[in-house]
């Protein structure tokens, strides 16, 4: 067996428990640890004399004990171990807190190597708690480069160092060169073998850099072969070849004028309905930007040639709204509309799947029922799935399995930056709507603490009083989750706005009940029969109600920022100015920022931008939101030329070996077979 798969409770150090620890990680075997990266590194290569060193600055210093230390009890449960260590520049006084085992780890007149943070009091240095050790110490954590790993309880710094230590040096020989030559030449991408020492034990920065930028290629490498054979395997099939159609007369049929970027996506799938070939269409359009009526436009054409079309929302209130606005778009032309979903009664069942089969309906509607076994449609020509977070690639590619070959339009809300969306959907062809219909308004958006609770509850009651209507979101209320007392429930919440606003209509909506409640309670907010809708995020997808102009989000500090781009979308769809208040008692700087950032634009591939910026794609791709494998190279907000090229070098390769099936791409084939084999549940 290669060295690379030995279980870690083997490598020396490591135990049952240790190993236990690791697995929580995701770390099971030597290549999962040697793909464990360092989160950040300390710079203790230089030691600094110590009568150079700076008031609140980390250093390295080169230091004799130069008196015993001593063992100070200052009070019950108070151990204090102080000496004075010194070189030729000067002196510093070392304290160590509750670890008396110092006192005989170090003795007077030796030399050791320290690092830790310099703090001057009065005219002199101290530093308390550095790490140390004897100045011979070979490969240990001072004179270099110190990797700064993740830990879990159980686990420390030295024990990766010294696991992964074992881990490189003896399957260092063994790691596997996926990236051909052809490609590492091309991109100047350092080798496998160096790239793994020196992400973990850099010998300098730049090495550092090398390693990090071959290693960030490689995974996205990887990612994009593996996305690009699907795409290949997707559409090479044949799809129905639809014919030429002048639109005009659904186009002129709109109550509004098509925005150019409609128009544009709407031009790119039928280019592809006329192909011969099957699509596979990603429509990426920010909250509001009339998604709907793309998928509208096209659900015509198929009409107009014969074909069928079913559309898939995540949610029953979801299948209600697209029903109207289909109906609205579409009914006019006598195209007869069905609708599915798993509360449809037995009969209602019976009925519509029998008209499915002997093609009696030119549009169905529905949720996942559409794509049970027993569903068998006439005629499909096109399956448009309206996305917003909730399926993954795999739902996707089940749905390409149902008749024969229909094509595919995906419509997705999540504003993805444009390189990451390149990976994300890279087994998808893309058509962004990247602008909105005229005469939206900007929704003002307000950060506020709890202090505001008196004046928000003002500009509510005012609001309401002139006739408009307000959603508040609660966090998610989990089955058995314990609330921290300032968590707001939704249904405590509710409560308290019924008590404080006897005379305004309060409802409450949450994952918790059943959807046919929870339909009646939408639908009456939908026609104005609730002032104030409290919710968990099931209102996050979609739901349209123009006279809706405040959205309050309850600590919004729970939320991330695209899903509260989304919330916030919610309002503003209709003539009135429309706001947003996010209520945080939040002090932790990040989620400060990231809620800063929602007051500063409304664009929602700005805010998604800034949150990479602020969490890093790690977060962004360890999410899961998209389905997709996670990373392990954290922090590539930098590397978005990274990006591009792995991205380009894979389109390359598979233009030229589609299979993989060349001698000298057998290692990157294996590697793109382990991520399909690791994530059967998302890549299929
Ligand atoms: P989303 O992309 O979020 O799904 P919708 O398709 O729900 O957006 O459209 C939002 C609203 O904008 C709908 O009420 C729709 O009728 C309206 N709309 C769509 N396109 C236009 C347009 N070109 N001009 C004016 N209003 C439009
Ligand atoms: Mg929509």
């Amino acid at each position: 067996m290669a060295y690379l798969d030995t279980d870690v409770r083997y490598l020396k150090g490591i135990g049952e428990k240790k190993a236990q620890a690791l697995n929580k990680l995701g770390v099971y075997l030597v290549r999962d640890l040697l793909s464990y990266f360092p989160r950040k590194y300390e710079d203790r290569s230089e030691f600094t004399p110590i009568a150079l060193t700076l008031d609140g600055e980390n250093a390295c210093i080169q230091a004799i004990v130069a008196d015993t230390p001593r063992l100070v009890r200052i009070r019950k449960g108070m151990e204090l171990v102080k000496f004075r260590a010194v070189d030729d520049s000067g002196s510093v006084d070392i304290t160590y807190f509750n670890s008396p085992y110092v006192k005989d780890q170090l003795h007077k007149g030796q030399c050791c190597n320290f690092y830790g943070k310099i703090t001057f009091v009065g005219n002199k240095r101290t530093m308390a708690n550095p790490v140390h050790e004897d100045e011979n110490t070979v490969g240990g954590i001072t004179g270099r480069i110190v990797p700064i790993y993740r830990l879990s309880a159980g686990l420390s710094q030295k024990l990766f160092m010294s696991s992964i230590r074992q881990g490189l040096d003896a399957a260092g020989g063994e790691l596997p060169e996926v990236l051909p030559e052809s490609v590492r030449e091309k991109y100047q991408l350092a080798q496998a073998g160096f790239a793994y020492e020196n992400i973990h034990f850099p010998t300098d920065f730049e090495s550092l850099e090398l390693a990090r930028r071959r290693l960030i290629f490689e995974e996205l490498f990887l990612l994009a072969c593996a996305l690009g054979k699907m795409k290949g395997s997707h559409s090479a099939a044949d799809g129905i070849k639809m014919a030429d159609t002048d639109m005009e007369e659904f186009f002129s049929s709109l109550p509004f004028t098509p925005t150019g970027a409609q128009i544009r996506a709407t031009n790119d799938a039928m280019r592809d309905m006329k192909s011969g070939k099957a699509m596979n269409r990603l429509v990426q359009g920010d909250v509001g930007s009339g998604k709907t009526l793309v998928a509208a436009a096209l659900i015509w054409y198929a009409w107009k040639n014969g074909k069928m079309s079913a559309f898939m929302a995540p949610t029953e209130i979801l299948v209600e709204q697209h029903m109207a606005s289909l109906e609205g778009f579409l009914g006019k032309f006598g195209m007869r509309i069905g609708k599915l979903t798993g509360s449809s009664t037995a009969k209602e069942k019976r009925e519509v799947k029998s008209k499915l089969l002997n093609g009696e309906i030119d549009l169905i509607v529905g949720t996942h029922a559409l794509f049970s076994d027993d569903v068998e449609y006439k005629n499909l020509g096109l399956v448009v799935t309206d996305e917003q977070h909730r399926f993954g690639v795999n739902q996707r590619s089940s749905l390409i399995g149902k008749g024969d070959k229909p094509h595919v339009l995906v419509m997705s809300a999540t504003p993805i930056p444009r390189t990451l969306a390149l990976i994300i959907y890279g087994d998808l062809d893309i058509s962004v709507i990247d602008e909105l219909p005229p005469g939206r308004q900007k929704v003002d958006t307000f950060a506020v603490t709890e202090s505001y609770r008196t004046r928000l509850n003002g500009f509510i009651h005012k609001l309401v009083t002139e006739g408009r209507q307000v959603f508040v979101v609660c966090p998610m209320i989990e089955e058995n989750e314990e609330l921290p007392d300032n968590i707001k429930s939704a249904e405590e919440h509710a409560e308290e706005l019924s008590r404080r606003f006897p005379d305004l209509r309060v409802a409450c909506v949450h994952g918790r009940l059943k959807p046919k409640v929870k339909n009646e309670i939408m639908q009456a907010f939908v026609i104005g029969e609730i002032d104030i809708l409290v919710s968990t995020t099931v209102i996050e997808v979609g739901v349209d109600v123009p006279n809706a102009a405040l959205m309050i989000i309850e600590n919004a500090e729970r939320f991330g920022l695209s899903q509260l781009h989304q919330l916030r979308g919610r309002v503003g769809r209709g003539r009135h100015k429309s706001y947003c208040v996010l209520v945080s008692d939040t002090d932790n700087e990040v989620s400060e920022a990231r809620l800063k950032i929602m007051t500063q634009t409304n664009d929602g591939f700005k805010i998604s931008e800034e949150d990479l910026k602020l969490r890093g794609p790690g977060d962004f791709f360890g999410s899961r939101q998209h389905g997709l494998p996670e990373m392990h190279v954290a922090d590539l907000c930098t590397d978005i030329n990274v990006l591009q090229m792995a991205q380009i070098a894979a389109n390359e390769l598979l233009a030229e070996d589609a299979d993989l099936y060349k001698p000298e791409h057998q290692a990157l084939r294996k590697a793109v077979e382990r991520l399909f084999e690791l994530n059967a549940d998302t890549l299929n």
